[in-house]
């Protein structure tokens, strides 16, 4: 009897600890919306560079002798999307060597530790969202209110503004574009197909999410100012064919229908970039000003 409970007595401490790490470990991903979970064909977009992300979730693929860079994982449910297109496109999921993100948010990192662990990769990310990715997105200034939005992820490399990541003879230079997150970036690098090279910005654009004033963000003092660098630094990117996180911001389904022959210029689109920086100047300006108002 006394043996019996007290083994009774352990097994509801053993459970009571594993509801504990589960509660600690749960990840509570925000509603994604329909076309951010859409499957999508794969393309090569030029030279060495492949699309592999779903219908909005936009990663990219950088092909090398060395082994692949993946740039963004979507959503978690993403990871299965992203093998299979990997995979489709004739490559291997497990040559993937070097992971990075343009922004810790869960809509770019939600399968970031998975697909680390699967391929056993390594994840380079911008020094300033080097608090968030370890935290599951809980550090965030604005999203750490719906607590761990993607699954905690350890970085194997930390990324300043300007910095070179070379790899299998692709070097893509960091791009610091700080606001959307502390530590969002930008990826500049060249590939070659056998007519020519292409110099490929893969842009983060700096979206505003909070209604609080930029004032009230006490997580993020330096939100305003960052936005206002960031702003005035994409506005001086030379590039051929520009990119971005989401494939609405660069209309991509514009450009791009699935079994479309391999035409790297339909993304070369100066305008359709200096417009995009133009309507997020507008954001930013209308912003401030609605700042001041409340005060
Ligand atoms: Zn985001």
């Amino acid at each position: 009897m006394n043996k019996c409970s007290g083994k009774y007595r352990f097994l509801v401490f053993f459970f009571l600890i594993l509801v504990f790490n589960s509660n600690a470990q749960e990840v509570n991903e925000p509603r994604g919306n329909a076309e951010w979970i859409k499957p999508y064909e794969p393309f090569r977009i030029a030279g060495n560079l492949y699309y592999v992300g779903t219908y909005d979730l936009a990663c990219y693929l950088i092909v090398t002798d060395e082994g692949n860079i993946l740039i963004n994982t979507g959503l978690a449910s993403s990871a299965s999307q992203i093998k299979n297109n990997v995979e489709k496109l004739g490559f291997k999921f497990s040559a993937i060597r070097i992971l990075l993100t343009t922004q810790a948010h869960y809509d770019h990192l939600g399968a970031m530790a998975a697909i680390k662990k699967q391929t056993g990769a390594k994840f380079l990310v911008d020094a300033a969202d080097a608090d968030v990715v370890v935290t599951g997105g809980k550090s965030d200034y604005e999203m750490g209110k719906y607590g761990m939005t993607f699954q905690p992820v350890q970085a194997d490399g930390f990324l300043n503004d300007g910095d070179s990541i070379s790899f299998g003879g692709t070097t893509l230079k960091l791009l610091h574009h700080p606001g959307h997150t502390k530590g969002s970036c930008s990826y500049l690098f060249i590939v070659k197909d056998d007519q020519r090279s292409y110099k490929i910005l893969i842009a983060n654009l700096p979206t505003i999410i909070v209604n609080r004033r930029f004032e009230d963000i006490h997580d993020y003092p330096n939100i305003a100012n960052d936005y206002a660098y960031t702003l005035h630094a994409m506005k001086n990117i030379h590039f051929d064919l520009w990119f971005a996180s989401h494939a609405s911001q660069f209309h991509l389904h514009e450009k791009h229908q699935p079994g479309d022959a391999y035409n790297p210029m339909v993304f070369a689109d100066q305008k359709g970039y200096d417009e995009a920086l133009a309507e997020l100047q507008k954001r930013y300006d209308e912003k401030i000003q609605e700042d001041k108002k409340l005060k």
